[in-house]
């Protein structure tokens, strides 16, 4: 198999660089790390404090492994911060474990079919996290024993090494002693000694002289090398998702089409292979799983197939901890005729666990506009706050928010100091709400087309 190229830190990274803007002052849950209990303004969150514990105690089990083959659906009125609460417990996993956030009208597209878009959603939210004990031993060398006697020309090498942590014996055979005698080694130098091809690299000359290490036990901190302590190379770890090896190992698609998305369908074969093949690595102990997070946004666009689908993909020994959000209350199933708590089916939601969030007050609407401002770099005026915090109550937060740029920009033509009411103003009446634009269309519809 293929090398992993990005690994799950990496493409998190990406990810926050461009997509999130609208969260981007989020940076944690903030609760307080032992009781969990949020503290009223932290991390960039506001308020909401219910959900905000039931968030976190919800990651707390995800952290200890006890949520597997369950969903949470965050449920409540629009603008009422479900996907700030999900972004905020992504900030709060660790930097390694995955979280893939999409949205469902992702999974209708041309370019796949429905089943595949949501496998690739779930594996994106695998992260498979791989050891290579590196091949490469360093240490100063002791002893050389050349025997040439063994079996006619077939020479042995030996050579004996100490590192801070053991003393070995190499017994390689010839390669060995070609591979030393081109690097002229002799006891007292620091080698490293690649494991697999027998390769010797001379790093330099140890400070101590070689006679002394019989006085030397086996647990003497080790002399200095020229380029540092001597010691075992560390193991490397890396995460990649599961996703993302799918990809690299499938024949149709190059790699780079993990930064483009552009992977088109993958085989079921190659999936099967590259499921068997990380059992075997995590049976040898080369990797482990690590369960990331899987954030559907608008739940209730899913239908009937796609619910069948993740219900059998939740029972699955390598599922991620699935989360939903939906701001529908009694709506009808997708694809059926029957109606249902947030558009999602009976037996699913047997397997839910439901956190809600609440409108917010004017005091919260208030804070969080004042962060986002901050966030955005932009200084606002009381009165200008207090507009948009009206705004914010009867058009709804995310476009109250919006209104802190456009207003940005009329403040700048005025080479003002700060953003005043009458720059929100201006804003408001440019920039229309979608109740205030349907309004607008009705009307004129009603006088021209109707
Ligand atoms: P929808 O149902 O329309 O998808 P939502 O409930 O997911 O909405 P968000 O998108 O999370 O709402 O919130 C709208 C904006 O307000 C975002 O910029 C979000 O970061 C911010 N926001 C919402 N709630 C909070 C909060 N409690 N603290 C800080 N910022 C918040």
């Amino acid at each position: 198999m293929t090398a992993p190229i990005s690994t799950v830190t990496e493409s998190r990274d990406l990810r926050g660089l461009s997509l999130i803007s609208a969260h981007s002052h989020i940076s944690g849950l903030g609760v307080d790390e032992d009781t969990l209990t949020p503290r009223a303004s932290s991390q960039g969150l506001v308020g909401q404090e219910r959900a905000r514990k039931a968030a976190a105690i919800i990651l707390q089990m995800v952290k200890d492994g006890k949520i597997a083959g369950k969903a949470v659906l965050i449920a409540g009125p629009p603008s009422t911060g479900k996907t700030a609460i999900a972004m905020g417990m992504a900030q709060s996993l660790g930097p390694d474990v995955p979280f893939n956030m999409c949205s469902s009208s992702e999974t209708f597209s041309m370019e796949m079919s429905k089943t595949e878009a949501l496998t690739q959603a779930f594996r994106k939210a695998i992260g498979i996290r791989i050891k290579e004990e590196s091949e490469m031993i360093e240490g100063e060398v002791v002893e050389i024993q050349i025997d040439r006697s063994v079996t006619g020309d077939n020479k042995q090498g030996k050579l004996t090494i100490k590192t801070t942590d053991m003393e070995t014996v190499y017994d390689m055979g010839k390669k060995m002693i070609d591979s030393m005698s081109k690097e002229r080694v002799s006891a007292g130098d620091v080698i490293s000694i690649d494991k697999s091809s027998g390769k010797i690299t001379k790093l330099g000359r140890s400070y101590t002289r070689s006679r002394d290490y019989d006085a030397m036990g086996a647990d003497t901190k080790f002399v200095q090398c020229p380029d540092g302590e001597i010691q075992k190379r560390k193991e490397v770890v890396h995460t990649v998702s599961l996703h993302e090896i799918d990809v690299i190992n499938s024949r149709t698609q190059g790699f780079l089409a993990i930064y483009s998305g552009d992977t088109g369908e993958i085989r079921p074969e190659i999936r099967e292979q590259i499921n068997v093949k990380v059992g075997e690595w995590k049976e040898e102990g080369k990797a482990e799983i690590v369960p990331g997070v899987l954030f559907i946004d608008e739940v209730h666009m899913l239908d009937i197939e796609c619910f069948s689908y993740i219900n059998r993909a939740l029972e699955d020994e390598l599922a991620p901890i699935l989360i939903m959000a939906s701001n529908r209350g009694n709506t009808k199933i997708r694809g059926t005729n029957q109606r249902s708590p947030h558009g999602l089916p009976l037996d699913f939601l047997d397997r839910v666990v439901i956190v809600s969030t609440q409108a917010y007050g004017e005091d919260e609407l208030r804070q969080i506009l004042a962060i986002r401002a901050q966030e955005e770099e932009v200084e606002v005026s009381a009165n200008a706050l207090e507009l948009l915090t009206k705004i914010a109550k009867e058009a709804g937060l995310r476009y109250a928010s919006n209104l802190i740029m456009t207003s940005e920009m009329i403040r700048v033509k005025r080479k003002a100091k700060e953003i005043d009411q009458a720059d929100v103003e201006r804003s408001y009446r440019l920039f229309l709400d979608p109740a205030r634009s349907v309004a607008f269309i009705s009307e004129f519809e009603k006088r021209f087309i109707g």
